[in-house]
């Protein structure tokens, strides 16, 4: 039996592009790999019922793809840590910091430079950062080294760039394209380096993976799990996906959702070089979550709003939805510590004490902790889009484009990943395959 369409991959962009296909009545098969939906969206209970986000989590306002679809499978949007009230806290190499730790001096330097750095944002198309006058340049030049020449030399600027990205863990600024980083944040109107309200500001109030699990709701059998790909032949006449355990299934067409690490690991055969090329040479920062759930919120005896940015292991930490629980973040470039400690009891002590450090010996005794080591996991290899030197131009136009009878989306198929490229992308993939306009994206009305 053939389908209309097949779809690898039952992410939020495999899931939104399955949904809109089935609701126009295609017959749409979604191939999983792991044994449930949601990719890097994924959330667990702990023993008192409170539900808790081990993978991506936070939304903003001028995400109006994720937001309109959230809304439209009956979910409720509220605000985010960005609400907690208490101090930031920065955990430094000389010490725990809570509050602004720059001098008013090097805020207002900092200032200036982001203003200089948004008036640049806006002079790039995130939709089209190639056809920028000096797109080579920009790409060529590291986000730290134009921080420096930019301003004046100060090092503390560049310092809390590098605190922010190693906390944001998409990598270090002195090797991120500064082109990639003025697309990023032309895409969200270029209102400031990065803009924690803008991107992280709001949270889908039931748990974001509660977005994927409605949609697998909604497709039912159309999903198949642990059915992973491991060939996949384009052709006009016909489309065939091969699984790991030989079974073959045929298609009109064929959407692609997987991540760029995993895809590689494909045999694709059908579709052009330059394409296979371009899909290829993107890459994943490596990173890992902590997720701890407390009895109270300590961070708050200290003052603290339970938000830190540090420069050892704990890149960043912020509070989730449910009361007393912590994410962190460990970046690209620390990443290497835990994936070398002996067992999950060292990396659970490794983690509480640098939580610890920054609010006190009561993170030591957490009620449970998860740890999802996402870079290395064989159906991620990765966490968000890393746009190192360079890469915008490797990469190339073909980004995020299709070659019929084969589409691409994901997170990665976006300007920097993300829920929104995932929706956005997916319901993209999804009308591209029906041979309708791209679809445009509104703010949710009421919002
Ligand atoms: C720790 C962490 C925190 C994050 N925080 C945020 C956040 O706060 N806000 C935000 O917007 N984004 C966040 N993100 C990013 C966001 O979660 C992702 O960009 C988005 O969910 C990716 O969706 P996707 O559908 O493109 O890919 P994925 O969710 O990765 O889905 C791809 C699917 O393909 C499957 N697959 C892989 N290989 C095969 C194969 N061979 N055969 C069949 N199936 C296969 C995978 O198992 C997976 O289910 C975070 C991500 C992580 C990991």
């Amino acid at each position: 039996m053939s389908h209309d369409v097949i779809v690898l991959g039952a992410g939020l962009a495999g899931l939104s592009a399955a949904r809109d296909l089935a609701l126009a009545g295609s017959d749409v098969v979604v191939l999983e790999a792991r044994n449930r939906v949601g990719g890097r969206v994924e959330q667990t209970t702990l023993a008192d019922g409170r539900v808790v986000q081990l993978g991506g989590e936070l939304t903003g306002e001028f995400q109006h793809a994720y937001l309109g679809l959230a809304t439209e499978l009956g979910l409720e949007i509220e605000s985010s840590y960005v609400e907690a009230s208490g101090e930031d806290s920065y955990d430094m190499i000389e010490g725990v910091v809570r509050g602004d730790w720059m001098t008013a001096e090097q805020r207002a330097n900092h200032d200036r430079v982001e203003a200089k750095f948004c008036e640049l944002a806006a002079t790039v198309d995130p939709a089209d950062p190639w056809s920028h006058p000096d797109a080579a340049l920009l790409d060529n030049t590291s986000l730290a080294d134009w921080l420096r020449s930019a301003g004046g030399g100060d090092e503390a600027v560049v310092r809390e760039r590098a605190l922010f990205h190693l906390g944001l863990a998409d990598g270090s600024p002195e090797r991120l394209s500064l082109l990639a980083e003025l697309r990023k944040q032309a895409a969200a109107g270029a209102t400031g380096f990065y803009d924690d309200v803008c991107w992280e500001g709001l949270r889908v109030a039931e748990g974001s993976a509660s977005v994927a699990l409605r949609m697998a709701d909604e497709l039912g059998e159309r999903v198949r799990l642990e059915a992973p790909v491991a060939k996949v032949s384009i052709s006009k006449g016909g489309c065939t996906v091969t699984l790991v355990s030989g079974e073959q299934l045929e298609a009109s067409a064929v959407i692609s959702a997987m991540p760029v690490g995993p895809l590689r690991d494909i045999e694709i055969t059908g579709v052009s070089d330059p394409r296979l090329k371009s899909l290829a040479r993107q890459r994943s920062a490596v990173t890992a979550k902590f997720v701890a759930g407390y009895s109270s919120p300590i961070w708050e005896e200290v003052g603290a709003n339970g938000l830190a940015y540090g420069e050892g292991l704990v890149g960043s930490c912020w509070t989730q939805a449910p009361p007393a629980v912590v994410s962190v973040l460990i970046g690209p470039e620390r990443i290497g510590v835990l994936l070398a400690a002996a067992n999950d009891g060292e990396i659970c002590s490794d983690m509480t004490h640098a939580l610890a450090r920054i609010y006190g010996d009561g993170m030591l005794e957490p009620q449970e902790v998860f740890y999802r080591p996402w870079g290395v996991d064989p159906w991620t290899q990765g966490y968000v889009t890393q746009w190192r030197v360079g890469d915008v131009l490797g990469v190339g136009p073909l980004h995020g484009t299709h070659e019929p009878p084969f589409y691409v989306c994901g997170s990665d198929q976006w300007v920097c990943g993300y829920m929104e490229g995932a929706v956005r992308t997916g319901r993209g993939a999804a009308a591209a395959a029906l041979g309708l306009p791209a679809p445009e994206f509104e703010p949710v009305p009421g919002r």
